[in-house]
């Protein structure tokens, strides 16, 4: 159920254009023809979204008028569909996120518990402290980029009523089967909702997404053309990157990333604790562990902890890391007795120590 209490949000400040082009030409006209291109949407000169072709229906009447500028990057942009994007947690990975999409002209607005204003413009991006006053500037997307663990308490204190009845709802926690069900659970059935999980990080993905995978699970979206279109044109954004699409089911990703990312988190952060240092010899191997360590113990221990709390399949891993570890200790050991008893045996005095036999 939607709150019901309506308070008036103090005026917005205005959301700067998108950051300058960049080489958008360039960029665009290099990377691989986009699986999920679709040129619906136009913005008519005034700024405002409208979609082409039959139908013709308008979108973003209603909302604040962002794009009243002509740039290098609208006019590419123009061609496609440019999302006005709310970034619910504009942490370390809301902002790694920013930086594509508006690199790639769209509007981008972002919201936390602290005050990112400044890393915010510095992306071309507004940044709004009250979250109504996020919500009143009617965006297309809401990606919600929050810890695994604060977001039920963040997406609660949303106030879901001050957005567009068609929102999209993007999240892109690592864990996927708990954000799925909370988001079914908490935003009124006209939303829409897209579970991603962007398999890459600030660190893994500093020098560009290409072939990096992006899983993504259609939860909820409506039938008609423009909801559909919204989705494509927000997928479009890791597809033009290069990203590996796979759409895959919640309970599936969950699954699969216990092993690939509990179990990764896991190794470097065990590794960090036996406080490992680059020594004269080192070897590729050895090199690969201390790369583990610092692409793992870059993210917040909120993170890995999430990704324990909330993946059913997290506790049964580290009961397996454990037996494993276990079994293989108990087999060097096991070897090492064999030996040491072949030795006392063996020796010129062997099998002369009673004592060696009760060993
Ligand atoms: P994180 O520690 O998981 O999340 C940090 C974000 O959560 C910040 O924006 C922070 O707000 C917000 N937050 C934390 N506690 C909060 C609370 N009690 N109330 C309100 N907000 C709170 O680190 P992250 O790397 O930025 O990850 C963000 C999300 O992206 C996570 O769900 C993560 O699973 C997902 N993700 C991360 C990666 C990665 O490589 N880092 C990759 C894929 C997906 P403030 O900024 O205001 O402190």
């Amino acid at each position: 159920m939607l709150p019901t209490q309506y308070r008036f949000a103090s005026p917005s400040p205005p959301i700067p254009p998108p950051p300058p082009p960049r080489g958008l030409r360039n960029m665009l006209s290099l990377r691989p023809k986009p699986a999920l291109f679709n040129p619906f949407f136009r913005l008519t000169t005034s700024g405002r979204l409208r979609r082409t072709g039959a139908g013709g229906a308008m979108r973003a009447m209603d909302a604040a008028q962002v794009f009243d500028h002509e740039s290098g990057a609208s006019e590419e942009l123009d061609q496609r569909a440019r999302l006005k994007i709310a970034i619910v947690g504009f942490g370390n990975f809301g902002q790694f996120l920013a930086r594509t999409f508006a690199a790639q002209g769209h509007a981008i607005i972002g919201h936390s518990r602290s005050d990112h204003s400044a890393a915010a413009r510095s992306l071309g991006a507004a940044f709004f402290r009250d979250p109504h006053d996020l919500c009143e500037q009617h965006p297309d997307v809401v990606v919600l980029c929050t810890s695994i663990l604060s977001t039920e308490a963040v997406l609660r204190s949303l106030p879901l009523q001050r957005l567009r009845r068609s929102t999209l709802f993007v999240d892109v926690l690592s864990v996927k089967e708990f954000p799925k069900n909370l988001l079914l659970q908490l935003l009124p059935p006209d939303f829409d909702i897209l579970c991603t999980h962007p398999m890459f990080g600030p660190e893994s993905g500093k020098h560009g997404w290409t072939g990096l995978p992006f899983v993504y699970d259609k939860v909820r979206i409506g039938d008609s053309e423009d909801r559909a279109n919204r989705c494509r044109c927000f997928l479009d954004i890791f597809a033009r990157e290069g990203c590996r699409m796979v759409e895959m089911s919640c309970t599936e990703h969950d699954e699969n990333a216990a092993e690939i990312q509990f179990l990764t988190h896991t190794v470097g952060r065990l590794l960090a604790k036996l406080d490992l240092k680059p020594t004269p010899i080192n070897t590729k191997g050895f090199e690969t562990l201390l790369e583990l360590v610092e692409n793992t113990c870059s993210d917040s221990f909120d993170l890995y902890n999430g990704l324990f709390m909330y993946n059913n399949n997290s506790t049964e891993l580290l009961e397996r890391l454990e037996l494993a570890f276990n079994s293989l200790r108990k087999e060097l050991f096991g070897r090492l007795h064999v030996n040491l008893r072949k030795q006392l045996f063996q020796s010129p005095n062997g099998g002369g120590s009673p004592g060696a036999e009760e060993n």
